[in-house]
C-alpha cells in the first residue's frame, strides 16, 4: 500500500525520462465552501503562465470537483486556458474518483486516469496512468483519443460496486470510475533530451 501522490509519480517519470520539470504552484484544501476568485486566479494564473512560458507537456494532479466563486467546473476553465495558450501540448490529468466530470475536462485533457480505490491509495499508481502515455506521445509520436461519457456507479453496502460485479471489497474497491484527492498540484516537464 502506498500514500505517495499522483505529482510523485509525475515527477519520478519526468527524472526517468531525462526532463527538466517545472512546478508552478501546490495548493490542498479540505472540501468546504467555494474558491474564492482570487485564489483560483492566483494558482491558474500561475500555472498558465508556466505552460505559456513554453514546455513539451503539461501534468496536472487535480481533485476534478473544484467550484469557484464563478466556474463551476474549475478544472476544466484551467484546462480550457492552458489548451487556449498551449493548444498543441499534451496534457495529462490526474483526478479523484469523486471528481465531477464536465465535458470541458474531456476536452481540453489530453489523458485523464481516475483513482480506482476507496480508500484513495492508488494516488501514486494513478499518475503513473495519466503521465505514462503522455511520455508516450513524446517519445514515440503515440496517438490518442479522448471518449466522454457517463458510467453507472452505485457503491453498495456490501462495499462492491454496482457497475463492476467482480470488485473487491470496499478497503480496495475497484469502481471503474476516472477520478483523485484535495489536491491541486501541478507540473510541466521540458524534457531535456529525446529519449526515443
Ligand atoms: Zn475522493
Amino acid at each position: 500500500m502506498t500514500w505517495s501522490s499522483a505529482i510523485g509519480a509525475f515527477i519520478d517519470l519526468a527524472e526517468k525520462a531525462g526532463a527538466q520539470v517545472v512546478y508552478p504552484a501546490a495548493g490542498n484544501a479540505a472540501p468546504s465552501a467555494p474558491v474564492e476568485n482570487d485564489a483560483y486566479e492566483s494558482m491558474a494564473g500561475r500555472i498558465v503562465e508556466a505552460v505559456a512560458a513554453g514546455c513539451d507537456a503539461v501534468l496536472l494532479d487535480l481533485h476534478g470537483a473544484m467550484v469557484t466563486r464563478t466556474h463551476d467546473d474549475g478544472e476544466g476553465e484551467l484546462l480550457g486556458r492552458i489548451r487556449k495558450v498551449a493548444p498543441g501540448v499534451p496534457t495529462g490529468v490526474a483526478l479523484d474518483m469523486h471528481t465531477n466530470l464536465f465535458p470541458a475536462m474531456a476536452r481540453h485533457a489530453t489523458v485523464i486516469a481516475g483513482y480506482q480505490t476507496y480508500p484513495h491509495v492508488d494516488m501514486y499508481e494513478t499518475g503513473v496512468r495519466a503521465g505514462r502515455p503522455i511520455l508516450r506521445i513524446l517519445e514515440r509520436g503515440s496517438k490518442t483519443e479522448m471518449a466522454w461519457g457517463t458510467r453507472p456507479m452505485a457503491p453498495t453496502k456490501s462495499g462492491r460496486c454496482a457497475s463492476s460485479p467482480g470488485a473487491a471489497p470496499a478497503s480496495a474497491a475497484r469502481c471503474g470510475a476516472r477520478a483523485s484527492s484535495a489536491r491541486a498540484s501541478t507540473s510541466s516537464a521540458r524534457p531535456a533530451r529525446s529519449t526515443t
